[in-house]
């Protein structure tokens, strides 16, 4: 491994750790065919932190030619359970090197550093693990059709399986798209965030230690219209998963139509209804509410951005929810009790505050926040818009940011009507301790998951994806195999 490619950073804790900074392509860090570079930048000060390596169309072409030769000479014979020790190999070197995994993520990300450590790792280890188990596990069925015919379904590897990845969760986001890729027999060309490079670089070392063959898995820096764009156009990938704004998942099933019709796997944006009801625990419901939307700054496709409170218990709801929210910390991601850190960019953090302008325009009340906190970096104080109704951008588009508005209602229909006014689908919450209630209007919403006096679970095991416009397919637990494994039907004539 070239140390050209290597280099050491002191963190805002003090200790020092390692990154790597070139293109992963055969299991080498290496440098792009144009030689340029592009700098990641700390959200927290807004200054660089280093410079990683950018790929290039060229740079596509050479990893999607190590993962095709990697696919068809090497990782095709590798047995189930072989692959399962691989990830489960992984998922260690990860235990063992969490504190730098979730150091460098707070750094690069801006989540605090005790969030990455106690929510993101474990979680990504997890899906990693996860997957391990069902290496050994996937396989077809037979079918009966005639006595003298036999029929058997096969579940193989699509092939070569372009990622491309977010900035929020970018530990979280490789293991949901490399754990069921792998576990399934396929290669990977993963495209990180160019917000976020430094962690995935990072895994990358882990999985040439963990013996992973080279080309199995393949990670490149770089920006989306560019090598982002050259993965979803490539001749020569077999399937792409997506995991962004639904501006650019349009653009990633458009790029699959001009080209090879690879698979195409959505998870796109949100505008996530939050359903308070007159009966619920009210603690519990701000608690829980609070974190729906202001956990990772609001920088969630989940998030619980519309807050819908039955018209009794409103005015106690707003008084409480408010409190919590002068309550809790924001600042530097390294100290222990921060809760938010900054946006993760200037772009984001310009974005979110015209949308609190469209809010303030547009005739919402502004209850809290509406402004920069503190005066370096890109932090926004947590925000809480009230009165607003549902024409209002801030109630229709994804803000991505710690941006909530909460609207009051009366009546069970009249609350699932707003719930659908939107063109996402991916999450809802329901709260309230009327068990057939909850379960009615579970069946009822058009989301992808619904939570029930809780918000934002996520296990390895359970699926998670969107309706309507918030995307196609399901990542996480079984559901996720479907997307990596093609069926293959074999008909066989026992009489010849
Ligand atoms: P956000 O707006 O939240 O940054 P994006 O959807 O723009 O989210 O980005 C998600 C991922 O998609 C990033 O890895 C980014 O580089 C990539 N990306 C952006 N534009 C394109 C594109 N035209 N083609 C392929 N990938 C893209």
């Amino acid at each position: 491994m070239s140390s050209n490619y290597e280099e050491n950073i002191t963190l805002p804790n003090g200790k020092t750790v390692k990154v790597y900074t070139g293109l992963f392509i055969n299991n080498e860090f290496v440098d792009s065919i144009d030689r340029k570079r592009f700098e990641t930048i700390n959200p927290a000060t807004g200054k660089v932190i280093i410079s990683v390596v950018e790929a290039s169309e060229k740079d596509v072409d050479i990893a999607v030619e190590a993962a095709t030769k990697a696919f068809n000479e090497e990782w095709i014979h590798v047995n189930g359970q072989e692959r399962g020790k691989l990830m489960n190999k992984l998922a260690d070197l990860m235990e063992r090197d969490i504190d730098e995994l979730a150091a460098l993520e707070s750094l690069d990300n801006g989540k605090p550093y005790a969030v990455a450590k106690s929510v993101d790792l474990p979680l990504t280890i997890d899906v990693y693990r996860y997957f391990a188990g069902w290496c050994d596990k996937i396989h077809g069925k037979v079918i009966e059709t005639q006595n003298d015919k036999f029929c058997y379904t096969r579940h193989e590897p699509i092939g070569v399986c372009g990622a491309i990845i977010p900035w929020n969760f970018p530990l979280l986001m490789q293991s949901w798209k490399l754990g069921p890729a792998l576990a399934c027999g396929n290669t990977v060309v993963l495209k990180t965030s160019e917000l976020t490079p430094l962690t995935a670089l990072k895994v990358a070392a882990l999985f040439k230690e963990a013996g992973f063959p080279k080309g199995v898995v393949n990670i490149l820096s770089g920006f989306g219209p560019t090598a982002g764009a050259a993965i979803a156009h490539h001749m020569k990938i077999d399937k792409v998963a997506f995991t962004g704004s639904t501006a650019v998942g349009r653009t990633i099933l458009k790029a699959s139509a001009d080209s090879n019709l690879k698979k195409v796997t959505l998870e796109l944006g949100g505008k996530s209804p939050n359903i308070i009801f007159a009966d619920s625990d009210l603690d519990e419901a701000v608690k829980w509410s609070y974190h729906g939307i202001f956990f990772n700054h609001g920088q969630c496709c989940c998030a619980g951005s519309r807050v819908y409170v039955q018209d009794s218990i409103y005015d106690n709801f707003i008084e409480k929810f408010k409190a919590h929210a002068q309550s809790v910390k924001v600042g530097d991601p390294f100290h222990d009790d921060t809760y938010q850190g900054p946006q993760i960019s200037q772009r984001q953090f310009d974005r979110i505050m015209s949308y609190i302008e469209s809010g303030k325009e547009e005739g919402a009340t502004l209850l809290l926040g509406g402004k920069q906190h503190g005066d370096e970096g890109f932090f926004i104080c947590p925000t809480i818009f009230t009165d607003v109704n549902e024409n209002m951008k801030i109630m229709q588009e994804e803000i991505f940011g710690p941006v909530v508005a909460i609207a009051k209602f009366k009546t069970v229909d009249e609350v699932i009507e707003k719930a659908h006014l939107t063109t996402y689908g991916l999450a809802a919450a329901v709260f309230t301790k009327d068990i057939s209630r909850a379960i009615k209007i579970s069946n009822s919403l058009r989301a992808g998951t619904v939570w029930v006096n809780c918000y934002n679970l996520f296990n390895a095991n359970t699926p998670f994806g969107g309706y309507k416009e918030s995307g196609i397919g399901r990542e996480l637990g079984k559901y996720a195999l479907e997307l990596y494994t093609q069926v293959k039907t074999v008909q066989i004539n026992l009489e010849s």
